[in-house]
């Protein structure tokens, strides 16, 4: 694009770019996502902070683009008691926070649920435990961001993820999950998603951490080889590779039925307060209760 060496082919879209236009081409899709928000000055956000890449740069973008407008960024860490695998990431976590002069508070599944995601797996003799995880994670999440009085909570979601997400509930036939993917206002007690990285794929998300220089958790969670998501992972990249932009199609996909799909009375588009513990549900007990019940011991 300007005579500097590539370091960086888009397939999908054809272009080779440097590092500075590589760099330009994320902050482009990351501020169009995130003026989409509509936040204002006084707003609350809260990000959902791992350590891993994609989450330290939602950090270091909310706090880059969002801050200087006047929207107060803080970040929650979600602690699921992986011995071998989580405290690092909240080393990372926490000295992102500290340099930029974010508060920082981590929530322990322990504390919300009794139970730590090693002991769960021990208890689903030795099945992956992603599944109570994610859903620990989702409410935790939402609770936090709650307390907190955020307009939005941010998350590090990248194309990928998100593309892999549609296409695992399509695969599973859970037309109710695909529902609740995509963006959403705020609603009986779930406050609405941010996902600033949401048009970048991983690998471009790697490479602008990379070229700042920041430091983030690299490790993959030692149950991650179990999951159903790491096969469409897989899958995915595969087809990828033979008809580039299947990533962006499946999200295009998402965008178009995901409107007519929240608003489903049979999807669980009405919510009600769960009998056990308050959180939002369209049951009447929360996932995450009926989750805690079965790994808890
Ligand atoms: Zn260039
Ligand atoms: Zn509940």
């Amino acid at each position: 694009m300007c005579g500097q060496p590539a370091v960086l082919l888009q397939r999908y879209s054809g272009a080779h770019l440097c590092g500075e236009h590589a760099q330009r081409s994320v902050e482009k899709r990351v501020t169009k996502e995130m003026a989409r928000d509509k936040l204002r000055r006084g707003d609350v956000v809260v990000v959902a902070v791992s350590g891993g890449k994609d989450s330290v740069c939602a950090l270091r973008f909310a706090r880059r683009y969002l801050a200087p407008a006047g929207v107060e960024v803080r970040a929650v860490t979600v602690d699921e008691g992986i011995a071998s695998y989580r405290p690092a990431g909240i080393e990372v976590a926490a000295s992102h926070c500290k340099e930029l002069d974010v508060p920082h508070e981590v929530v322990r599944d322990r504390d919300a649920f009794g139970v730590t995601m090693d002991e769960a797996s021990q208890r689903l003799e030795g099945a992956a435990p992603c599944s109570p995880c994610g859903v620990f994670r989702r409410t935790l999440l939402n609770k936090a961001a709650r307390e907190h009085g955020a307009a939005r909570l941010v998350t590090g979601h990248n194309l990928d993820d998100l593309a892999q997400s549609v296409l695992m509930n399509v695969l599973r036939g859970d037309a109710a999950r695909l529902a609740r993917l995509g963006r959403h206002e705020a609603r009986d007690g779930l406050v609405p998603r941010s996902t600033p990285l949401r048009m970048v794929p991983e690998r471009e998300v790697a490479l602008y951490a990379h070229l700042q220089g920041w430091a983030v958790h690299n490790e993959e969670c030692p149950y991650a080889v179990l999951a159903q998501r790491r096969g469409v992972r897989d899958t995915l990249l595969e087809l990828e590779e033979r008809e580039p932009g299947t990533r962006h199609a499946l999200v295009a996909f998402l965008d178009k039925v995901q409107p007519a799909l929240a608003r489903e009375p049979s999807l669980g588009a009405e919510l009600r307060a769960c009998l056990t513990c308050g959180e939002p549900t369209s049951g009447e007990r929360c996932q995450a209760c009926a989750m805690a019940e079965r790994v808890r011991a």
